[in-house]
Protein backbone atom coordinates (compact mmCIF):
# COMPACT_ATOMS: atom_id res chain seq x y z
CA UNK A 1 0.00 0.00 0.00
CA UNK A 2 1.52 3.33 -0.87
CA UNK A 3 0.18 6.41 1.13
CA UNK A 4 1.44 9.47 0.12
CA UNK A 5 2.88 11.24 2.84
CA UNK A 6 1.77 14.88 4.45
CA UNK A 7 4.28 17.86 5.76
CA UNK A 8 1.98 19.94 8.09
CA UNK A 9 3.21 23.05 9.69
CA UNK A 10 1.50 23.68 13.39
CA UNK A 11 2.23 27.53 13.10
CA UNK A 12 0.64 27.32 16.58
CA UNK A 13 0.03 31.32 18.56
CA UNK A 14 2.96 32.65 16.51
CA UNK A 15 2.42 35.14 13.78
CA UNK A 16 0.20 38.39 12.80
CA UNK A 17 -1.69 38.21 9.80
CA UNK A 18 1.17 39.43 7.32
CA UNK A 19 4.22 37.42 8.89
CA UNK A 20 1.64 34.76 8.19
CA UNK A 21 1.04 36.07 4.58
CA UNK A 22 4.78 36.69 4.66
CA UNK A 23 5.87 33.15 5.77
CA UNK A 24 3.19 31.18 3.20
CA UNK A 25 4.50 33.25 0.32
CA UNK A 26 8.04 32.86 1.18
CA UNK A 27 7.46 28.87 1.51
CA UNK A 28 5.33 28.48 -2.12
CA UNK A 29 8.48 28.76 -4.25
CA UNK A 30 10.29 26.80 -2.19
CA UNK A 31 7.77 23.69 -2.25
CA UNK A 32 6.78 23.96 -5.41
CA UNK A 33 8.26 20.99 -6.88
CA UNK A 34 7.09 19.20 -3.83
CA UNK A 35 4.52 16.57 -6.09
CA UNK A 36 5.59 13.46 -3.29
CA UNK A 37 3.57 14.99 -0.53
CA UNK A 38 1.06 17.05 0.74
CA UNK A 39 1.72 20.37 1.55
CA UNK A 40 -0.32 22.19 5.34
CA UNK A 41 0.54 24.77 6.96
CA UNK A 42 -1.81 25.78 9.95
CA UNK A 43 -1.55 29.43 10.71
CA UNK A 44 -4.15 31.34 13.35
CA UNK A 45 -7.54 31.52 13.05
CA UNK A 46 -7.50 35.13 12.37
CA UNK A 47 -4.65 34.97 9.25
CA UNK A 48 -6.38 31.90 7.69
CA UNK A 49 -8.28 33.71 5.06
CA UNK A 50 -5.59 36.14 3.81
CA UNK A 51 -2.85 33.18 3.68
CA UNK A 52 -5.32 30.81 1.80
CA UNK A 53 -6.41 33.86 -0.60
CA UNK A 54 -2.49 34.59 -0.89
CA UNK A 55 -1.61 31.14 -2.02
CA UNK A 56 -4.85 29.91 -3.87
CA UNK A 57 -3.62 27.73 -6.40
CA UNK A 58 -0.74 26.69 -5.37
CA UNK A 59 -0.35 22.95 -3.77
CA UNK A 60 0.46 24.57 -0.28
CA UNK A 61 -2.90 23.55 1.74
CA UNK A 62 -4.10 25.09 4.52
CA UNK A 63 -5.40 24.16 8.65
CA UNK A 64 -7.32 25.31 10.76
CA UNK A 65 -5.49 24.42 15.00
CA UNK A 66 -8.84 23.58 15.87
CA UNK A 67 -12.56 23.73 15.79
CA UNK A 68 -15.69 23.51 17.27
CA UNK A 69 -17.71 20.55 18.26
CA UNK A 70 -20.41 22.02 16.83
CA UNK A 71 -21.64 22.66 13.16
CA UNK A 72 -24.58 25.03 13.47
CA UNK A 73 -24.64 28.60 13.73
CA UNK A 74 -25.62 29.44 17.14
CA UNK A 75 -25.13 30.89 20.68
CA UNK A 76 -21.38 29.72 21.29
CA UNK A 77 -19.26 32.58 21.83
CA UNK A 78 -15.37 32.43 20.81
CA UNK A 79 -16.15 29.01 18.75
CA UNK A 80 -15.20 28.39 15.36
CA UNK A 81 -16.86 26.02 13.10
CA UNK A 82 -15.46 23.58 10.74
CA UNK A 83 -17.61 25.33 7.68
CA UNK A 84 -16.13 28.39 9.11
CA UNK A 85 -12.92 27.08 8.59
CA UNK A 86 -13.51 25.54 5.03
CA UNK A 87 -15.50 29.34 4.31
CA UNK A 88 -11.99 30.69 5.54
CA UNK A 89 -10.15 28.38 2.60
CA UNK A 90 -8.72 25.19 4.95
CA UNK A 91 -9.30 21.59 3.83
CA UNK A 92 -7.71 20.46 7.02
CA UNK A 93 -7.89 20.75 10.74
CA UNK A 94 -5.30 19.45 13.47
CA UNK A 95 -8.20 18.32 16.49
CA UNK A 96 -6.59 17.16 19.94
CA UNK A 97 -3.43 18.74 19.55
CA UNK A 98 -1.41 17.35 23.12
CA UNK A 99 -1.64 21.55 24.14
CA UNK A 100 -5.86 21.81 23.97
CA UNK A 101 -5.54 18.57 25.86
CA UNK A 102 -3.19 19.63 28.28
CA UNK A 103 -4.36 23.06 28.77
CA UNK A 104 -7.94 23.41 27.63
CA UNK A 105 -9.57 20.62 28.62
CA UNK A 106 -9.59 18.58 25.60
CA UNK A 107 -10.92 14.97 26.24
CA UNK A 108 -10.97 11.65 24.19
CA UNK A 109 -14.86 12.34 23.84
CA UNK A 110 -14.63 16.42 22.60
CA UNK A 111 -12.17 14.95 20.09
CA UNK A 112 -14.89 12.22 18.85
CA UNK A 113 -17.52 15.22 17.81
CA UNK A 114 -14.68 18.03 16.27
CA UNK A 115 -13.77 14.75 13.98
CA UNK A 116 -17.22 14.22 12.75
CA UNK A 117 -18.01 17.81 12.61
CA UNK A 118 -14.88 18.45 10.29
CA UNK A 119 -15.39 15.37 8.19
CA UNK A 120 -19.10 16.48 8.18
CA UNK A 121 -17.88 19.82 6.94
CA UNK A 122 -15.84 18.06 4.29
CA UNK A 123 -12.59 18.92 5.76
CA UNK A 124 -9.61 16.28 6.85
CA UNK A 125 -8.74 15.80 10.32
CA UNK A 126 -5.41 15.47 11.80
CA UNK A 127 -6.16 13.70 14.98
CA UNK A 128 -3.76 13.87 17.50
CA UNK A 129 -2.75 11.26 20.19
CA UNK A 130 0.67 10.93 22.11
CA UNK A 131 1.35 9.89 25.63
CA UNK A 132 3.41 12.30 28.56
CA UNK A 133 6.89 11.23 29.73
CA UNK A 134 5.26 9.47 33.07
CA UNK A 135 3.03 7.67 31.09
CA UNK A 136 5.79 6.17 28.86
CA UNK A 137 8.05 5.48 31.46
CA UNK A 138 5.19 3.08 33.47
CA UNK A 139 4.83 1.36 30.32
CA UNK A 140 1.28 2.71 29.60
CA UNK A 141 1.85 4.39 26.45
CA UNK A 142 0.38 2.19 23.93
CA UNK A 143 -2.72 2.07 26.36
CA UNK A 144 -2.77 5.46 26.31
CA UNK A 145 -3.15 6.15 22.81
CA UNK A 146 -5.05 2.89 22.05
CA UNK A 147 -7.60 4.89 24.29
CA UNK A 148 -7.38 8.10 22.47
CA UNK A 149 -7.80 6.50 19.43
CA UNK A 150 -10.41 4.55 20.12
CA UNK A 151 -12.56 7.40 22.11
CA UNK A 152 -11.57 9.52 19.36
CA UNK A 153 -12.53 7.94 16.13
CA UNK A 154 -15.48 6.22 17.89
CA UNK A 155 -18.40 5.96 15.54
CA UNK A 156 -16.60 6.58 12.35
CA UNK A 157 -17.25 4.70 8.83
CA UNK A 158 -14.80 3.32 6.49
CA UNK A 159 -15.61 6.47 3.98
CA UNK A 160 -15.24 8.71 7.24
CA UNK A 161 -11.43 7.69 8.15
CA UNK A 162 -10.49 8.25 4.31
CA UNK A 163 -10.61 12.21 6.13
CA UNK A 164 -8.84 11.25 8.80
CA UNK A 165 -4.90 11.65 9.49
CA UNK A 166 -3.38 10.68 12.55
CA UNK A 167 -0.42 12.56 14.37
CA UNK A 168 1.31 10.53 16.81
CA UNK A 169 3.21 13.42 18.87
CA UNK A 170 4.67 12.01 22.20
CA UNK A 171 4.31 15.15 24.26
CA UNK A 172 7.70 14.43 25.81
CA UNK A 173 9.20 15.36 22.67
CA UNK A 174 6.66 17.97 21.14
CA UNK A 175 8.86 21.31 21.75
CA UNK A 176 11.30 20.05 23.94
CA UNK A 177 14.01 19.45 21.18
CA UNK A 178 13.81 15.59 22.30
CA UNK A 179 13.07 13.43 19.33
CA UNK A 180 11.78 10.15 19.22
CA UNK A 181 14.11 7.70 17.83
CA UNK A 182 12.69 6.46 14.38
CA UNK A 183 12.42 2.66 16.03
CA UNK A 184 10.51 4.26 18.80
CA UNK A 185 8.49 6.19 16.45
CA UNK A 186 8.06 3.60 14.21
CA UNK A 187 7.42 1.08 17.20
CA UNK A 188 4.55 3.23 18.28
CA UNK A 189 2.78 4.02 14.53
CA UNK A 190 2.80 0.25 14.10
CA UNK A 191 0.99 -0.23 17.02
CA UNK A 192 -1.71 2.41 16.18
CA UNK A 193 -2.00 0.91 12.78
CA UNK A 194 -2.75 -2.31 14.41
CA UNK A 195 -5.42 -0.38 16.80
CA UNK A 196 -7.28 1.36 13.86
CA UNK A 197 -7.55 -2.37 12.02
CA UNK A 198 -8.63 -3.31 15.36
CA UNK A 199 -11.39 -0.62 15.72
CA UNK A 200 -11.86 -0.23 11.62
CA UNK A 201 -10.60 -2.94 9.50
CA UNK A 202 -7.02 -3.93 7.91
CA UNK A 203 -8.31 -2.09 4.65
CA UNK A 204 -8.69 1.24 7.05
CA UNK A 205 -5.46 0.49 9.00
CA UNK A 206 -3.56 -0.04 5.19
CA UNK A 207 -4.92 3.40 4.29
CA UNK A 208 -4.40 5.42 6.99
CA UNK A 209 -1.42 7.95 7.34
CA UNK A 210 0.11 8.58 10.14
CA UNK A 211 2.34 11.10 11.31
CA UNK A 212 4.92 11.66 13.45
CA UNK A 213 5.40 14.89 15.24
CA UNK A 214 7.81 16.05 18.59
CA UNK A 215 11.49 18.54 17.82
CA UNK A 216 11.01 17.38 13.67
CA UNK A 217 13.69 19.25 12.41
CA UNK A 218 15.68 19.47 8.55
CA UNK A 219 18.00 17.30 10.47
CA UNK A 220 15.88 14.33 11.46
CA UNK A 221 13.34 13.82 8.89
CA UNK A 222 15.44 11.84 6.28
CA UNK A 223 15.84 8.80 9.08
CA UNK A 224 12.11 9.46 10.42
CA UNK A 225 10.51 9.14 6.51
CA UNK A 226 12.70 5.70 6.01
CA UNK A 227 10.37 4.12 8.37
CA UNK A 228 7.95 1.76 7.18
CA UNK A 229 4.65 3.66 9.05
CA UNK A 230 6.30 6.60 9.15
CA UNK A 231 4.00 8.66 6.56
CA UNK A 232 5.11 12.11 7.35
CA UNK A 233 5.34 14.72 10.01
CA UNK A 234 3.28 17.14 11.74
CA UNK A 235 6.08 19.90 12.47
CA UNK A 236 5.64 22.83 15.23
CA UNK A 237 9.14 25.23 15.68
CA UNK A 238 10.69 24.04 12.99
CA UNK A 239 7.99 25.01 10.24
CA UNK A 240 7.79 28.59 11.43
CA UNK A 241 11.07 29.51 8.83
CA UNK A 242 9.88 28.74 5.39
CA UNK A 243 13.53 27.40 4.50
CA UNK A 244 13.59 25.17 7.01
CA UNK A 245 9.96 23.90 6.60
CA UNK A 246 10.83 23.94 2.96
CA UNK A 247 13.90 21.32 3.30
CA UNK A 248 12.04 19.01 6.12
CA UNK A 249 8.87 19.19 2.80
CA UNK A 250 11.78 18.51 0.37
CA UNK A 251 13.64 15.62 2.62
CA UNK A 252 14.69 13.48 -0.28
C1 LIG B 1 3.62 20.38 17.37
O1 LIG B 1 3.31 21.49 17.75
O2 LIG B 1 2.73 19.65 16.92
C2 LIG B 1 5.02 19.96 17.45
C3 LIG B 1 5.33 18.72 17.12
O3 LIG B 1 5.94 20.89 17.86
P1 LIG B 1 7.55 20.79 17.72
O4 LIG B 1 7.85 20.35 16.31
O5 LIG B 1 8.03 22.18 18.00
O6 LIG B 1 8.02 19.79 18.71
Amino acid sequence: MTRKPVIAGNWKMYKLIDESVDTALNLKPLVANATHCDVIIAPVFTALKSVADRIEGSNILVAGQDCSTQNTFGAHTGEITASMLLDAGCSHVIIGHSERRQFYGETNESVNHKAKAAIGAGLTAIVCVGEHLAERESGDAENVVSEQLSGGLEGLTANDMERIIIAYEPVWAIGTGKTATPEQAQEMHSCIRRFVSKDHGSEVAAKVRILYGGSVKPENISELMLQADIDGALVGGASLDAESFAKIVNYR
